[in-house]
C-alpha cells in the first residue's frame, strides 16, 4: 500500500471522461449551428396567452408574467422564480428586476432599447407560494413533473401548460431556486456542461461556482435541455427566508446574461475566477442530537477545522465534532439544529488547487464574496485572464442534485413509480 491515502476523495472534480465529453461538445459546437440573430430581419408584435405585446412594449399578463418585447430581433429569454413555492430567492429577484430601478426611465430593462423578448415569471407555483409550500396543492413537486401529461394529476397538467407556453419558444431559461427547508445554499449555478448552449449560459451568468450536473428526472431543466434550450438553475439562500445577498447575485446574474446576449446594452460582469465542479461530498452527522454549526454557506475551511458540533441533551457532557476532510468550500449548510445520525449537515467542495484565489476574495466571516453579492458595479477587464479551476484527481460519484435526506429520496422514488 505504501503511503497512507487520503480518506476523502476529491469529489468535486470533473472526472476525466466527463471533461472529455465537455471538451468534445464545445469543440463540435460552432456558432454556425445556431443562427445569429439577424438584427435587420422583420420583427413584429407577439401574442402570449392570447394577449398582444407590441414592439417596444412591456406588458404584464395573468399568472403574472411580465413580457418585454424589444424593438429589434433577438432571443427569447425566460426567467422563472418560485417553481418551489417556499423558495423566495427567485420571486424576490424577479420582483427586483420588475421594480422601477430597472424598468423605470433610464433603467436597464427598457423595451425601447431592448432586442429580443424577455419574459419574467416571479412565481411559477403560485398555489404553493400562497400555502408557503414547496409543493403544489396536490402534494407533488412541479420540478419533478415535466413534461407532464394532459390527462395526468393536477401538477402534471400544470407542467404541460408551462411546457407549452414557457419552455417551448424559449431560447434561454434561467430557473431561480434556493435550498429546500432546513438548509441554505451559497450562490451557485447548476448546468449540464456537456450541453454547449447551457455551458455558455452558465458562464454568462458571471459567478464563481458552476456545478456540472445532469438535471434530475422530471425537472424543468431536463425538459428544456431535451429540446436543446440553454438552461441553468441558480441556487442561493434557503426556503422560507430571504437571503438578500443571494437575491443580489441572482439579479446581477440575470442582467449579465441579458448583456452577454446583447439583449440589453452594456457589457456583462465577469468573476475573477470560476470553479467548475461536479459531484459532491456530503458531511454527515455521526450521531443524532442538537447541531451547532460554526460555518455558513460559502465558508472556506481548512482540513481539520471543526465545522459543527453535535451534542445530545439526553447525554449531557458528551459531544461529537464534525471536521473538514480537506481544504475547501462549504456550498450548503444545515440550518435545522435537529439532526439524526447519518443526516447531511453540509455539502462540501474540496479545493486542492488555486485556494489562494478563493482566499483573496473572502469577507470578515471567512466566506467567499460572490460576484454581485455586494451590488458590485458591472465591470469588464478584457486583458485579465479568467482562471478556470478544474482540479485533477480521483472522481467519486455523487450528484450535486442528490437529495439531502432519506425522506426526500423516498418521495422522489414514489414519484418516479407514479410516472
Ligand atoms: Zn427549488
Amino acid at each position: 500500500m505504501g503511503r497512507k491515502k487520503r480518506t476523502v476523495r476529491v469529489a468535486h472534480e470533473l472526472p476525466k471522461s466527463r471533461r472529455k465529453s465537455i471538451a468534445k461538445a464545445l469543440e463540435e459546437h460552432t456558432s454556425e449551428t445556431k443562427e445569429e440573430w439577424d438584427r435587420g430581419s422583420e420583427w413584429k408584435e407577439i401574442r402570449f396567452f392570447r394577449k398582444r405585446v407590441k414592439v417596444g412594449e412591456m406588458r404584464t399578463i395573468m399568472m403574472p408574467i411580465t413580457v418585454f418585447h424589444g424593438t429589434r430581433p433577438g432571443p427569447v429569454i425566460t426567467i422563472i422564480g418560485g417553481t418551489h413555492g417556499d423558495e423566495l430567492t427567485g420571486p424576490s429577484a424577479c420582483t427586483n428586476l420588475l421594480s422601477n430601478t430597472f424598468t423605470g426611465l433610464g433603467g436597464a430593462l427598457d423595451p425601447q432599447t431592448m432586442a429580443g423578448t424577455v419574459r419574467i415569471v416571479p412565481v411559477l407555483n403560485l398555489p404553493g407560494y400562497r400555502m408557503k409550500s414547496r409543493y403544489f396543492p396536490d402534494g407533488r413537486d412541479l420540478n419533478r413533473a415535466f413534461p407532464g401529461r394532459a390527462k395526468g394529476n393536477t401538477t402534471s397538467r400544470v407542467a404541460v401548460t408551462v411546457n407549452k407556453h414557457l419552455i417551448e419558444g424559449s431560447d434561454v431559461i434561467i430557473d431561480l431556486h434556493s435550498a429546500a427547508q432546513g438548509r441554505s445554499n451559497m450562490p451557485q449555478i447548476r448546468a449540464d456542461l456537456t450541453h454547449p448552449e447551457s455551458h455558455l449560459l452558465a458562464k454568462a451568468f458571471g459567478i464563481e461556482i458552476v456545478l456540472d450536473s445532469r438535471p434530475p428526472k422530471g425537472s424543468l431543466r431536463r425538459c428544456a435541455n431535451g429540446k436543446d434550450i440553454a438552461t441553468v438553475t441558480y441556487e442561493g439562500g434557503g426556503a422560507n427566508w430571504l437571503d438578500q445577498s443571494a437575491v443580489k447575485v441572482a439579479v446581477h446574474g440575470c442582467l449579465n446574461v441579458l448583456r452577454s446576449l446583447k439583449v440589453i446594452p452594456n457589457n456583462p460582469s465577469r468573476p475573477k475566477f470560476r470553479l467548475k465542479a461536479a459531484g459532491s461530498t456530503w458531511l454527515r452527522a455521526g450521531e443524532g442530537g442538537l447541531l451547532d454549526m460554526f460555518v455558513s454557506p460559502g465558508s472556506l475551511v481548512t482540513r481539520g477545522d471543526i465545522i459543527a458540533t453535535i451534542s445530545d441533551p439526553g447525554t449531557p457532557g458528551l459531544s461529537v465534532d464534525i471536521v473538514a476532510p480537506e481544504d475547501g468550500l462549504m456550498i450548503c449548510t444545515a440550518t435545522n439544529p435537529f439532526v439524526a445520525a447519518g443526516m447531511p449537515v453540509g455539502h462540501f467542495l474540496p479545493v486542492t488547487k488555486h485556494m489562494d484565489l478563493l482566499l483573496g476574495q473572502i469577507d470578515d466571516r471567512n466566506c467567499l464574496i460572490v460576484n454581485g453579492s455586494q451590488g458590485q458595479p458591472i465591470w469588464r477587464e478584457e486583458d485579465v485572464e479568467l482562471v478556470e479551476i478544474e482540479v485533477e484527481g480521483e472522481w467519486s460519484s455523487g450528484s450535486v442534485d442528490a437529495e439531502w435526506n432519506e425522506v426526500n429520496a423516498e418521495e422522489s422514488e414514489q414519484e418516479e413509480a407514479e410516472s
